[in-house]
Parts: C-alpha cells; sequence; structure tokens
C-alpha cells in the first residue's frame, strides 16, 4: 500500500503522525483497556482528555479567557441554521457577507430565523475576490455580522479581519482555523468543522464570546442551545467522541510542529510555491485576485478543458490524488492545509510543470 499525496478538499489528508497513533491506539487507550470509541464519555478518561483538548487548542489559538469552547455535532451547516436561531430573533436583522458559495449557503439556511441580508458581495466577479470594506452597507442594529474568512471552493480568502463596529463578527473558519494566527478577541463566535483543517467529519468546534450565550432563547430544544451545551462543557448528550480524540491528537501534533505561527509560514511557502507554478506556466491559470488568493484551497484551470480527465489520470498515476475541482467551477483544486507538506506540494508542480511541457 502506498499513501498517495492528497489534496482533497475536504475530508481532507490528516497528518500521518496522527494516524498512526490512532492505529496503534485502536484497540486499547491509554489505560482504558478498551478503545476510545468503546467507553463513556462521561468517565474519568474521556472527560481528561475533553479537557486536555480545549487546553491545547486553547494554547494553540490563545483563546481568551471570556470565550467558552463547544465541541458539537451537526456540520458547519447546521451551524448557518443553529447561530440565528441562539443569537438573534426572527425580526431581527443580520448582516452577511459572501465572498462565495459557503457565506451563500450560510444566509440560505439563516433565513428561516433571522432576517438574513446580504451586506456585501463578490457574487458580481464570480468570487474572484473579496467585497471592499468601504462598500459595506452594514445595518449597525444588527443581531451580528456573519462572514466566511475563507472560501474553499472559490479559493477567496481575507488577509485581514475586518472591522465592524460593536456588531459581533462571527466567521465560519472551517476550511482556515489553525492554519496561521489569528486574533481571537476581535471575534463573537469563531466555528469550523472539523474535516478540512482539524481531524474527522462530524466534529463542529465552536468559539464562543461568553456574553453572547446570553443571548440564547429558552424556547428553543436544548439540543440546540449553545449555552445548555456550554454549561454541560459539550457532554450534554454523546459527543463525536472519536472525531474529538482525533481532533485532540491533531492539537498535539500542531504544538510538536511549533504551533500556528510556524504552520502559517508553512502555509505561505507552500501557497506561494504553488500559485507561483500556477502564474509562471503560462498553461494553468487561477482567476482569483492576488491579494484575496487562498492559502489553503487553489482552483486551477487547464487551457482546455479536454485535458481534465487526462490531467486526472496521469496525476492520479503519479500518485497525486484530490485534484478534481468542485463540481460549481470545474478544472481542479489543490487543497493544501496544515496536514499537506511541502514535499506533496513540490510534487504537485513537478507533475504540473511536466504535464504543462507535454501539452501546451
Ligand atoms: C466544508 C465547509 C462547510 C460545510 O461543512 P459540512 O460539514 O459539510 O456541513 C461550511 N463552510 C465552509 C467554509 C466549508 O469549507
Amino acid at each position: 500500500m502506498t499513501r498517495a499525496y492528497n489534496f482533497s478538499a475536504g475530508p481532507a489528508a490528516l497528518p500521518e503522525e496522527v494516524l498512526i497513533q490512532a492505529r496503534e491506539e485502536m484497540l486499547e487507550w491509554g489505560g482504558a483497556r478498551a478503545s476510545v470509541m468503546e467507553i463513556s464519555h462521561r468517565g474519568r478518561d474521556f472527560v481528561a482528555l475533553a479537557e486536555e483538548s480545549e487546553a491545547d487548542l486553547r494554547a494553540l489559538m490563545a483563546i481568551p479567557s471570556n470565550y467558552r469552547v463547544l465541541f458539537l455535532q451537526g456540520g458547519a451547516t447546521q451551524h448557518f441554521a443553529q447561530i440565528p436561531m441562539n443569537f438573534a430573533r426572527p425580526d431581527q436583522v443580520a448582516n452577511y457577507v459572501v465572498s462565495g458559495a459557503w457565506g451563500e449557503k450560510a444566509v440560505r439556511e439563516a433565513k428561516p430565523y433571522v432576517q438574513a441580508r446580504i451586506s456585501a458581495s463578490s457574487l458580481d466577479s464570480g468570487y474572484t475576490r473579496i467585497p471592499p470594506r468601504d462598500g459595506w452597507d452594514l445595518d449597525a442594529d444588527a443581531a451580528y455580522v456573519h462572514y466566511t474568512p475563507n472560501e474553499t471552493i472559490h479559493g477567496v480568502e481575507f488577509r485581514e479581519i475586518p472591522e465592524v463596529g460593536g456588531m459581533p463578527l462571527i466567521a465560519d473558519m472551517s476550511s482556515d482555523i489553525l492554519s496561521r494566527p489569528v486574533d481571537v478577541s476581535k471575534f463573537g463566535l469563531i466555528y469550523a468543522g472539523a474535516q478540512k483543517n482539524i481531524g474527522a467529519s462530524g466534529l463542529v468546534i465552536l468559539i464562543i464570546r461568553e456574553d453572547l450565550l446570553e443571548r440564547c432563547p429558552v424556547n428553543i430544544a436544548r439540543i440546540f442551545n449553545y449555552s445548555e451545551h456550554a454549561a454541560n462543557h459539550s457532554l450534554f448528550n454523546t459527543p463525536n467522541t472519536w472525531g474529538w480524540y482525533l481532533a485532540s491528537l491533531v492539537f498535539k501534533w500542531l504544538k510538536a510542529q511549533g504551533g500556528v505561527a510556524a504552520l502559517g509560514e508553512r502555509n505561505r511557502i507552500k501557497a506561494e510555491r504553488l500559485y507561483a507554478a500556477i502564474d509562471g506556466s503560462g498553461f494553468y491559470t487561477n482567476p482569483v485576485s492576488v491579494e484575496a488568493r487562498s492559502w489553503m484551497n487553489v482552483p486551477f484551470f487547464l487551457p482546455r478543458a479536454e485535458l481534465n480527465p487526462l490531467f486526472l489520470e496521469e496525476a492520479d498515476a503519479r500518485n497525486l490524488i484530490g485534484l478534481k475541482g468542485h463540481k460549481l467551477l470545474g478544472g481542479m483544486r489543490a487543497s493544501i492545509y496544515n496536514a499537506t507538506s511541502l514535499a506533496a506540494v513540490e510534487a504537485l508542480i513537478d507533475f504540473m510543470g511536466d504535464f504543462a511541457r507535454r501539452h501546451a
């Protein structure tokens, strides 16, 4: 068996060290004499894992003490709806800044629960840039401002955290959490599905400023109520224990790599090399404006769409997988999250150069 260089957008590559450790601990985890999947989430062993993983994430992201960290389920998509359920009244307005397909989906899911208003959008550019801040039309009385710092499909990423005055800023960081340092104190809420840059699908991490939990209404089912989950330390009901365990291993791995600052530097280099190879090829193109290009997801296009199947077939033969672009855009997409090494990116660049020379 040969593990390939994996550029899948999500679920995505995990660090090999993490997979090896998970394999070694599959039958007996720690002193539990059972798999981590086979023990009570309320027992001492699992509770210790839960506490340590939260402490590790807090250290990695420098999360201030007035933020709560939740380990929940439902994917980011469920939280598109659950966020307005908790933090807005149905008659209230919420501002949505849309810079790609996931921002659009967030609006759609929010609509039953809040007057979701598109305050800025870069749809007119085909989501190849972020809407310039001076054109945002923010309703100042709105419940919050929601945006997507990294659009996984369109490969568009904010470089800066936008200023939005006193309104809570809510960020769907599903595909860029832990990819570089961020100032958590600028946010009301950060949330992220785990399957891009953390671990396995089925786990969602939320980092919520404590005062916002006072907004959670009592007339929603407790399972949807973030303050209920916070009061129960994410153990209101049975959590995704396996996903939580994998995340805990990834956090240890990130610490061993030198933390988020070191990863950010590595991610910058990976992205710069790949974009330079695309731009310098005279063959491949990436349509995103340079200042908004994602460090995590790199869509690129061949000069003739007829070449796509051959590109994918040859890439596969070279042990490069997960490159097929999202169906919305076609073409290719290389996702280069934390677990994707510089060696993987170099192998992709080598292949792309070789393919371009033969088909130019
Ligand atoms: C993948 C992704 C989602 C959706 O995640 P699910 O787990 O499928 O709900 C939402 N937002 C962003 C930015 C994503 O990359």
